[in-house]
């Protein structure tokens, strides 16, 4: 039996007139990558932000870890760890000085250098922010998730703009990080990343949930309607080429 370690249940967002989350309910399980897949405007990043403690939500009901948001969002901040957009770092600092802000905020003492390693940049400790190519910029902000040793992270698009082999890494950075037992929420537009790194994806479309499933049986669904690819697909494709003919290794250091 899996725990249910977040738990949203008819979850509404107005924003005026405008609903943009039209009372969705899901349960993540402790210890899983769970998805929230859906085009532009789906109100994914709004439903984050919600559960995350940052946005208020109109109606329904969130409760992490036995925690009620309504009752205690202070509770849910302490266990959770959150991508901030890059505009929230203050690009002169170098990056031990950044990780000693945030845990100074988490009221948290932190190995810095240790820290650096885990997404593997400890060679750019003195480096600052603004130095860091893409690739970096997110692993950078994935290390600041992890400062306050949450049992849950959230990561909205960590990977778009990212060249594919800055995306690997990431892939792997995530394997990483839910191995340890973090339960790991992502939002992607990559459907082959959701159906490497996700265990369970909910499909959003215009505020509403209409699949949610293992990547798995969600393929198989659609098989058993009849569906086929319209072409045979060759053995390898473009991506494959790219990576074949430039190699895995990261390239922005
Ligand atoms: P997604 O992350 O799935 O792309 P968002 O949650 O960002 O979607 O947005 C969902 C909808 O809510 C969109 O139509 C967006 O324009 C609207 N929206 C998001 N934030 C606000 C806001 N602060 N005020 C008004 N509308 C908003
Ligand atoms: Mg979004």
């Amino acid at each position: 039996m899996q725990k249910t370690i977040i738990s949203v249940q008819n979850l509404v967002k107005r924003y005026g007139d405008f609903e943009a989350v039209k009372g969705i309910s899901f349960d993540v399980y402790e210890g899983e990558i769970f998805g929230l897949l859906g085009p532009n405007g789906a109100g994914k990043s709004t439903t984050l932000e919600i559960i995350e403690t940052l946005r208020p939500k109109t109606s329904g009901s969130i409760v992490v870890n036995g925690i009620n948001l309504d009752e205690a969002p202070n509770d849910i901040k302490k266990i959770i760890g959150v991508q901030l957009q890059s505009s929230g770092y203050y690009p002169n600092l170098n990056l031990t000085e950044l990780i000693e802000l945030f845990a100074g905020l988490y009221n948290r003492s932190v190995n810095a250098l240790e820290l650096l390693d885990t997404v593997n940049l400890r060679d750019k400790a003195k480096n600052k922010y603004k130095e860091l190519s893409g690739g970096q910029k997110q692993r950078f902000s994935i290390a600041t998730t992890l400062i306050n040793d949450p049992s849950i992270i959230f990561l909205d698009e960590p990977t778009t703009g990212l060249d594919p082999q800055a995306r690997r890494n990431l892939w792997d950075l995530i394997l990483d990080i839910r191995k340890k037992g973090t339960t790991v929420i992502i939002t992607t537009h990559y459907m082959d990343e959701a159906e490497i790194l996700c265990d369970r994806v909910a499909i959003v479309d215009a505020g509403r949930i209409i699949a949610l499933n293992t990547p798995d049986q969600l393929i198989d669904e659609l098989v058993a309607t009849g569906f086929e690819r319209p072409k045979e697909v060759k053995k390898a494709n473009l991506e494959d080429v790219f990576i074949h003919i430039t190699g895995k290794a990261l390239r922005e250091e």
